[in-house]
């Protein structure tokens, strides 16, 4: 066996059920390396979704000109951030690309580009996901230039990866506001303590009801959600990933959250699993932190 036969999958799935998709409420770096309730949510997760043959990840610490796929063989562990600990920049999440699937997502979107490396939006979970680090991760960047539907109806296009055993997982945060984060006693370690402000909290509910009720349109129009939402994105990126996901999401499908709470009064946790009613019914009962 050659070793573009060993990086393809043994078996590409193409007859059996999608995999199922992910979004991630990443939250602060340090959530790479310490143990707490988010971070220790996410390993169960990873536990209780099929293995997947690869990853692909959608960052919101990856905005491009254009749209971009990482297709290097060992990508590098990039520390895309300022005034942590020195533990966390020494961190190596050293998981193999993946060339057959840069070719798959390139033969999907044609105008794609290809380069670079791992972001922490993709390592900080995936880490304590599979910490094995021996599934293939493939990255795709967010177009800066794009507005929200446009990324919406890109992510569509990414569909046929489901079938081949891809696990796709949207990191970032929905509601994200770190200039109105309200950081008490500890600092930084007190981040991760339940805490919301009054319009995140509203804002966390209206999405998750707008995303129980199908209703993607508005979400990917979300500017006009009102103030809530407004205080909630004052920027796109940490949000886009959450629409990628969305896009992925069929008819016969619902959705299961965990991690469901406020941090820092800004920063939402809420995270998602899309997948058939019967196995969100299953996760449910074992996912950490869920709500409806
Ligand atoms: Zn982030």
């Amino acid at each position: 066996m050659n070793q573009k036969e060993m990086d393809k999958p043994a078996n590409t799935l193409n007859n059996s059920e999608p995999m199922p998709v992910l979004f991630i409420g990443h939250g602060s770096p340090m959530n790479a390396i310490e143990d707490n309730e988010f971070s220790m949510a996410w390993p169960q997760v990873a536990k209780i979704l099929p293995k997947p043959k690869a990853i692909l990840c959608i960052s919101a610490h990856w905005e491009t000109l254009g749209t971009w796929v990482t297709a290097m063989e060992t990508p590098r562990t990039i520390h895309d951030f300022g005034g942590f600990p020195q533990a966390l920049f020494e961190v190596q999440y050293s998981a193999p690309g993946s060339p057959w699937l840069a070719q798959e997502v390139k033969n999907i979107m044609k105008k794609i580009k290809v380069g670079l490396d791992q972001d922490y939006g993709c390592w900080s979970v995936l880490r304590q996901m599979f910490p094995a680090a021996n599934i293939p991760v493939l990255q795709l960047s967010l177009d800066y230039t794009k507005p929200a539907s446009d990324h919406y109806a890109l992510a569509k296009e990414l569909a046929p990866l489901r079938e081949m055993g891809v696990l796709i997982l949207g990191s970032g945060n929905m509601v994200h506001n770190l200039s109105r984060l309200v950081v008490k006693g500890n600092g930084l370690r007190d981040l991760n303590k339940s805490f919301g402000l009054d319009w995140a909290i509203e804002a966390n509910a209206l999405f998750k009801r707008l995303i129980n009720e199908n209703r993607h349109s508005e979400l990917a129009n979300y500017p006009s959600l009102g103030n809530a939402v407004q205080l909630a994105v004052p920027t796109p990126e940490h949000y886009l990933p959450l629409l990628y996901v969305l896009a992925l999401k069929q008819e016969n499908e619902t959705v299961s959250y965990f991690n469901d709470q406020i941090v820092g009064g800004s920063l939402a946790m809420t995270s998602l699993i899309i997948d058939d009613d019967l196995k969100n019914a299953q996760y449910a009962k074992q996912m950490p932190l869920g709500s409806n």
